[in-house]
């Protein structure tokens, strides 16, 4: 059911504390950590604890948490002291998603092309 944790899913596992991540900030319903395999200086993930496959299946089935998504890439932002960062949201594998688990990228800290690769 759409919400619920997954066995086979990674993110869900580091919501459980099952696999480590390098945690920034955390809400009651959502989780910041740092990417593996930074792509920028910052360059941090923000996900819904609860589990959605992409953005846009949480903005349709979760749209407040879609939104506590969305507040939270700014409060990285902020702690990474940003004034200019992009939010990425890869949804399908042809736009270069890997993870089916929502998640929204903040990448920043160096000067970012457009249009993206
Ligand atoms: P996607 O390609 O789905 O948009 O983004 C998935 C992101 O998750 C990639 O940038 C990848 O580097 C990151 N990632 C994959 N496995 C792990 C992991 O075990 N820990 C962390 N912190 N990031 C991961
Ligand atoms: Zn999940």
């Amino acid at each position: 059911m759409a919400g619920e944790a997954q066995d086979d899913c990674l993110f869900c596992k580091i919501v459980a504390g099952q696999i480590p991540a390098t945690i920034v900030r955390e809400t009651d319903t959502t989780v910041a950590f740092r990417d593996i395999n930074p792509q920028a200086p910052t360059h941090v993930l923000v996900i819904p604890k609860a589990h959605h496959k992409d953005a846009a299946a949480l903005a349709a089935e979760a749209p407040q948490l879609a939104a506590d998504v969305l507040r939270e890439t700014r409060a990285v932002a902020d702690e990474e002291k940003l004034d200019s960062y992009r939010t990425v949201f890869n949804t399908g594998s042809g736009a270069g998603q890997t993870v089916w688990h929502a998640h929204a990228h903040v990448l920043g800290g160096r000067g970012l092309e457009w249009p993206p690769g």
